[in-house]
């Protein structure tokens, strides 16, 4: 059997970790959302087979056991009594190491494909729980629709749709390794966020509270090595974006407004500046635009 998922990517809009677990592992509270730049995972299963194998579009990613996807499917695969293999095609969309989630979607995809086509009948919270094992971003990725995030990641708690809004994405040229990121982390130093105000901004549609209290706590992190994070988020906020912050570990950089004339107008002047950029609307759910 076949079928194909749409991965959307994410972004956080807001992002604090208050502390550390005893085996390291930070403990998050997040802000996401999905938005309309996907990969498309392509899903077909084998009878009589045990094999996993997985291509992309784009030369430079594993294709292996490393890649997310395969991850996913072997995970899943884990769960049938009578084996069968999975071939993954993905279509490449999404920037790679960018802090925008793009393994995590596809790993994400893949559950859902295989819990759809294997009739596993698992629910949302239970491929959660088991799309932690793969990477903290992938119970997300299951969900993609506005969500607070807590626990090592796994935790989702859905909070309704965005107030409207056009989002500007820039990728600055460097990518940024997550693990170095994460290792640089020392709570009592970090600028911690006020996560609960940009929920209940979200629930009361108010997106003016909402650009008021948004911000990532990793962001002097990654700026210090990535300092285009500081001039994109300038320029974004002189070309008149309401809020401008870093994505995940970065380097990634979004800003939002209201009108889609201004973030034109803000996707138009970066893209002097940078290469990859992006105007997209985040997503209320993943069958919604
Ligand atoms: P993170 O969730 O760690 O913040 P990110 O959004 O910054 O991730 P990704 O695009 O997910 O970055 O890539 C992170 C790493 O995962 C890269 O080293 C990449 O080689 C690896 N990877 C494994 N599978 C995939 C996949 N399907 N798509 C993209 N990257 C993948």
């Amino acid at each position: 059997m076949e079928i194909s998922e749409k991965a959307p990517a994410k972004l956080n809009l807001s992002l604090d970790t208050p502390f550390r677990h005893q085996d390291g592992e930070p403990e998050w509270r997040m802000v996401m959302t999905a938005i309309d730049l996907s990969d498309y995972v392509h899903i077909k299963t084998i009878p009589n087979s045990k094999e996993i194998t997985v291509q992309t579009n784009t030369g430079f990613l594993p294709c292996d056991q490393r890649n997310l996807a395969y991850q996913a499917a072997k995970l899943l695969q884990s769960k049938l009594d009578k084996p069968e293999g999975v071939e993954i095609e993905i279509d490449k969309h999404i920037p790679v190491s960018a802090g925008m989630g793009g393994g995590s979607a596809d790993a994400a995809a893949v559950l859902r494909g295989l819990n759809k086509i294997w009739n596993l009948n698992m629910s949302r919270e239970e491929l959660a729980k088991l799309a932690l094992t793969i990477d903290s971003d992938v119970p997300f990725c299951v969900y993609s629709e506005p969500a607070l995030v807590t626990g090592r990641g796994e935790k989702i708690t859905p909070i309704g749709p965005l107030p409207p809004m056009w989002l500007v994405i820039a990728k600055p040229q460097a990518s940024v390794s997550t693990p170095t990121i994460l290792r640089q982390i020392h709570e009592q130093h970090l600028n911690h966020q006020e996560v609960q105000n940009v929920v209940s901004a979200i629930k009361q549609q108010n997106f003016d509270k909402m650009c008021r209290h948004m911000g990532n706590a990793l962001e002097p992190i990654t700026m210090k090595k990535c300092p285009d994070i500081i001039k994109i988020k300038d320029k974004m906020l002189q070309f008149g974006a309401d809020a401008a912050q870093m994505s995940g570990s970065g380097p990634t950089v979004f800003g939002i407004s209201q009108k889609k004339s201004r973030a034109t107008h803000i996707y138009n002047s970066l893209r002097g500046f940078c290469k990859e950029v992006y105007l997209v609307r985040a997503l209320d759910s993943l069958t919604t635009k």
